[in-house]
């Protein structure tokens, strides 16, 4: 759980480009975690949402990418960019651009409004955002379809996607597995933990979409979760009965707000045992 290598590496160039420069400017958050934008800020990070805004730079490209026309805008205006779009969502980019160049109509799975999703759909002329059966049925049967996913699918998720769009008899149809194998792992820990707890905690970003997709897949194994950004959002009640908490986190929570929101839970255990004696 906790931050993964592409959180980590964007964190490590944000901190190492405002050490040398008294401000670096960000296109939106720079991960989807506010109490590190927080502390990045602090640093001289400062977010913008528009390229329009800024008359000098350097601008940096989060992790989860932006689309091609705002580094355009950038270079245009000639920012320094610092680009610390993570491998695999640059991975993404570039797949969605080859399925376009080779003829294929590309479908990126995945959720409209998320900048990684755009960021992939500007890179691809034509493409389209599939975010369920209606997108599916709106597109002409007749064509040949690049399917990609965005990173931080759910791997269930993008597999009843893609079946469902092989279900229909599109004239050719090629996927190429995006996901992000950290999602994977990170998925796979928490579904096998809910087997040995009775009640969950997902510690991260309310717009964090793999801690959302981690939530997700555990109330899907039928055990209580609750979704919260640290310890202060924590309540009595969500323990009341509960005898073995498990606690996992997204790829862009801080080891910090887990040790500390562990640290906490296990205090509670104590009093709640010492109340009892
Ligand atoms: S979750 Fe995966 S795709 Fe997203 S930033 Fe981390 S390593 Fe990159």
């Amino acid at each position: 759980m906790g931050f993964c290598r592409g959180v980590r590496a964007a964190i490590d160039t944000a901190v190492r480009a405002s050490r040398l420069r008294a401000r670096v400017y960000c296109l939106g958050p720079l991960i989807h975690n506010s109490q590190v934008v927080d502390r990045l800020s602090r640093m001289g990070l400062r977010v913008v949402h528009k390229v329009e805004d800024l008359d000098s730079g350097p601008v940096l490209i989060p992790s989860h990418g932006v689309d091609a026309t705002t580094v355009e805008q950038a270079q245009t205006r000639q920012l320094e960019v610092i680009d610390a779009t993570c491998a695999t969502v640059r991975h993404a980019q570039n797949q969605a651009l080859e399925l376009q160049e080779k003829g294929y109509r590309v479908v990126v799975v995945g959720d409209p409004d998320h900048p990684e999703v755009k960021g992939i759909v500007s890179r691809a002329r034509g493409a389209t955002v599939v975010n369920g059966p209606h997108d599916i049925d709106e597109l002409p049967q007749n064509l040949r379809l690049g399917v990609v996913g965005q990173t931080t699918l759910a791997q269930s998720e993008f597999v009843a996607t893609v079946a469902q769009i092989l279900a229909r008899p599109f004239r050719e149809v090629r996927v190429v597995n995006t996901l992000c194998g950290e999602v994977a792992a990170r998925l796979a820990a928490a579904v096998e933990l809910c087997r040995c707890v009775d009640v969950m905690f997902v510690l991260g970003g309310r717009h964090s979409a793999n801690t959302r997709a981690l939530a997700e897949a555990c109330r899907k194994q039928g055990v209580p979760t609750y979704h919260l950004e640290d310890w202060s959002s924590f309540c009595y009640r969500h323990i009341e009965g509960r005898r073995i908490a498990g606690v996992t986190a997204g790829a862009s929570t801080p080891d910090w707000i887990i040790d500390e929101f562990v640290e906490q839970l296990e205090q509670v255990e104590v009093a709640e045992l010492a109340n009892r004696k």
